[in-house]
């Protein structure tokens, strides 16, 4: 067995131990965080308000038109009650009346296109309710399925550890610091040779190279990126 090997196994290993730790990592976050959930909320709250707007836009018209109707009872009686004597005074709580009732009626106008914005709004808030609903169940399924692939993730992590424990146990402490080494600074530390080059960057290695990373008597670096060389 090369040098290289159990380093070449080692590599096997914390790849896929690095694989696990970002997928861990991503569940975690979408379990968490979910964006269409946090649009839809925050579509939802909007148009709450703004419904919430409409109805309180509406009310405050209806009691305009109400104390409005009020002022045109109070004035109505008076014109009928017979105590006006002058003709002016008459004169003008008949102008005063027509007056109100002008802007009686325009107020209705106004009144309808309020209920009419209170239905839309309420209309559009019930639509995005609708749709928060969809979404967080959609969210809820998916949580399903990804708790149960990082319980697996986590299972299979695990046993790695392990394996990885009683690997490195087994290598001289040298080839192991040299590994860790290189590690540090990229993530594939170990490449195997592949039709005479280095797999990770690419580079020709010469014959001399190749044969010394066969044998493994020592380890063999390759001259480019650094990496530890394995010849299967
Ligand atoms: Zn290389």
């Amino acid at each position: 067995m090369s040098k290289a090997e159990p380093l070449y196994r080692l590599q096997l290993i914390d790849t896929e131990i690095d694989k696990i730790v970002k997928r861990v990592r991503e569940i975690d976050a979408a379990m968490r965080n979910n964006p269409a959930v946090n649009h839809a909320k925050q579509e939802h709250e909007a148009l709450q308000k703004v419904h919430q707007r409409a109805v309180s836009d509406h009310k405050m018209l209806d009691l305009d038109a109400r104390s409005l109707d009020e002022k045109i009872k109070g004035e109505e009686e008076r014109l009928y009650s017979g105590k006006i004597k002058q003709t002016k005074e008459l004169l003008d709580v008949q102008h005063e009346l027509e007056s109100l009732k002008r802007r009686r009626a325009s107020l209705d106008e106004t009144l309808l296109a309020a209920m009419m914005t209170v239905d839309e709004s309420r209309a559009a808030e019930q639509k995005c309710a609708t749709a928060l609903r969809h979404a967080l169940k959609n969210w809820e399924e998916d949580n399903v399925v990804m708790r149960q692939e990082d319980a697996d993730l986590r299972k299979r992590y695990a046993a790695l550890v392990e394996q990885r424990k009683s690997l490195a146990g087994a290598i001289p402490a040298p080839d192991l610091n040299a590994y860790v080494a290189i590690r540090n600074k990229k993530p594939l530390a170990v490449a195997a040779i592949r039709n005479g080059a280095c797999g990770a960057c690419g580079v020709e290695q010469s014959s001399q190279m190749m044969q010394q990373a066969r044998s493994g008597s020592a380890i063999v670096l390759c001259p480019l990126c650094g990496r530890i060389l394995y010849g299967a």
